[in-house]
């Protein structure tokens, strides 16, 4: 049997979701994932990009309180990564076919096991 690591905190939990999309889920570019305390309209996340990056930002206040819901969160933010075209916005049925697959892998799969195999950058949260 593997190695399994446990996560202690959200932060560390969302380390592990991120290593498993980066895996199951190629993106044309790489992708920065980063906590701010809060975001407009109390949103909990948002997705952007430039021409080297996308960024997915999380909300900790918004997010901090709910391991599922973060994980939900990324899953959803890395399929708008995966299936951006360009100045297309919203939900096009791309991005839904993609996280509706990573979200089958995720919860009927053993994805939600398998990404405690990846190692943890411990760190304290607030
Ligand atoms: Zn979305």
């Amino acid at each position: 049997m593997a190695r399994t690591y446990r996560a202690r905190n959200v932060k560390e939990r969302v380390q592990q979701t991120v290593a498993w999309c980066r895996e199951h889920s190629p993106t044309a570019l790489p992708v920065v994932v980063r906590w701010q305390p809060s975001l407009p309209c109390r949103s909990y996340a948002e997705t952007t990009r430039d021409s080297r990056r996308f960024y997915v930002t999380l909300s900790f206040s918004r997010l901090r309180g709910s391991w599922v819901l973060a994980n939900d969160t990324v899953l959803h933010e890395w399929a708008h990564c995966a299936t951006w075209l360009d100045h297309r916005p919203g939900h096009p049925p791309e991005f839904w076919a993609e996280y509706g697959r990573l979200y089958a892998l995720w919860c009927d799969g053993d994805g939600a096991d398998e990404a405690k195999l990846y190692p943890i950058r411990r760190v304290r949260i607030r």
